[in-house]
């Protein structure tokens, strides 16, 4: 790993990464790159996750490839150095900001969409002009072997390398003289990275998780409510890092929720989900021995049953349950839904605010007070109104999260802002000196 981070300092240092068209060709070589390993992407999603086509392909390789078009589209301007105003202590000087690269970089990536997760921050780091170490996850070994493999065909090691492994395998990455660490991954691996990181003052991005509630007030339009959070809690059996975590919902119009919350399960994954084979599967028994248990808390509603040879949950929302249960502890992760009601939204503002600020919050009702309220008094990474998920397709929005949910934020610009350091510059005029700074002198402007 020292061999390898060496080469790419030595190679970074010969200022290969720096020009526009040096990185907008890496941009088209990536998306070459997910282009010729489209079959290979998708049986592996196939296989370590059970990822049907069309969900791998929207949710992973679709998703990269709007995000190189939107830096293929900005990148010269993004690049370009941007003036600022000075005050009339400047006068004659001119002030702008250079984007410099950081140098050698390290994406650490989670295994719950371990294609997307892996690559993302990659467009980033290109676009910035760094070169990069990717470090994918252990727990989907197929996915992480063909990223390996793709990397390793279209890029040189002295550019972009990976480097399989586990915790451990980390951990040496992160004792290397890295210029830049971004993370996505749980919130107590943050914690240690960051630590790791910290030893050496290199500069992280955190990208963690944590309990999104989708809170649903009794204006809300419910049918669509209820198909917009089936969307966003079961899209990948609710292995997503913005997923809604719990409901919370007012208590008059929880019965209509709940059915219409039924129908669109059974509308998206039908009666037996778990012989849809298009269903994705808990990641591993660890991940799905830990979600089963909770299934012995509260009152199950809709769902329930599991299928521990195939690692399969169904979509399960619980009802009964308080905010001691261990299913409101620690994030959920998997497809199982918690119901919690409230009276008045103040209570939900206090009941939310208490708890470590979220990574997504979903707000559905129609009063624009209300939901003004709501996002403005509570702090959470981002989130949607009146929806699930897809703040986080809009490459104008920064994606990340705030407190214990991250530190930092990626997509479209911001990924490029990331990546990149703002080295500030004074150009001074030889022409004319202002006196007043040295001292002894007199206020004024003195021309040499
Ligand atoms: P994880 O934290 O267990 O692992 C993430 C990465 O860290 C893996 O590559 C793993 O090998 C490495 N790692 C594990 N232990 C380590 C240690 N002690 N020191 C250094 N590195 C270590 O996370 P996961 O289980 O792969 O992913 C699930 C978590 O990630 C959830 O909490 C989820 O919310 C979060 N997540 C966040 C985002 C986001 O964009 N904010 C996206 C996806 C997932």
């Amino acid at each position: 790993m020292n061999t390898l981070v060496k080469l790419q300092k030595e190679w970074y240092s010969n200022g290969h990464t720096k020009s526009y068209e040096f990185r907008k060709e890496q941009l088209l070589t990536m998306k070459k790159m997910l282009d010729t390993f489209e079959e290979p992407i998708l049986k592996a999603l196939k296989f370590d996750l059970g990822k049907s086509e069309y969900e791998a392909y929207t949710s992973e390789i679709a998703f990269l490839k709007s995000e190189i078009n939107d830096h293929l589209k900005h990148l010269k301007s993004w690049m370009a150095p941007t003036k600022v105003k000075a005050p009339l202590t400047h006068t004659g000087s001119k002030n702008y900001i250079i984007k410099e690269p950081y140098g050698t970089t390290l994406v650490i990536a989670p295994w719950n969409y371990p294609i997307q997760l892996a690559l993302a921050p990659v467009i980033g780091a290109i676009a910035g002009g760094n070169t990069v170490i990717i470090k994918p996850s252990e727990l989907t070994p197929t996915v992480s072997w063909v990223i390996k493999r793709m990397v390793e065909q279209y890029f040189p090691a002295h550019y972009i390398a990976v480097v399989e492994g586990d915790k451990e395998t980390t951990q040496e990455l992160l004792d290397q003289p890295l210029d830049y660490v971004f993370f996505t991954g749980s919130v107590a691996v943050g914690r240690k990275v960051m630590e790791q990181a910290s030893k050496r003052l290199t500069p992280v991005t955190l990208e963690l998780g944590g309990k999104s509630p989708a809170i649903v007030h009794h204006d809300a339009s419910i049918d669509l409510a209820a198909k917009r959070i089936v969307w966003g809690k079961f899209t990948n059996a609710g292995q997503t890092c913005i997923a809604p975590d719990y409901l919370y919902v007012h208590h008059e119009i929880k019965a209509d929720l709940v059915a219409a919350i039924k129908k669109y399960i059974h509308e998206f994954y039908g009666e037996e989900s778990l012989l849809n084979e298009d269903y994705v599967k808990i990641v591993n028994r660890q991940h799905f021995d830990r979600l089963s248990a909770y299934l012995d808390e509260g009152e199950i509603l809709i769902g329930g049953r599991i299928d521990s040879n195939k690692l399969r949950v169904e979509p399960t929302v619980m009802d009964q349950i308080t905010w001691e249960d261990s299913v409101m502890q620690e994030e959920i992760f998997g497809p199982i839904l918690p119901i919690l009601t409230y009276d008045e939204l103040d209570e939900v503002i206090e009941r939310v605010g208490k708890r470590p600020k979220p990574l997504a919050l979903y707000y559905f009702g129609e009063n624009e007070d209300d939901q003004k309220k709501i996002t403005e008094s509570l702090s959470f990474g981002g989130g949607c109104i009146n929806d699930t998920l897809y703040h986080i397709l809009n490459p104008h929005l920064p994606f990340g999260g705030v407190g214990e949910s991250g530190i930092g934020s990626y997509h479209g610009k911001a990924s490029f802002q990331t990546f990149t350091h703002e080295k500030s510059i004074t150009k001074q005029t030889t022409k004319f000196d202002q006196n007043f700074r040295y001292p002894g002198s007199k206020l004024g402007l003195k021309v040499i």
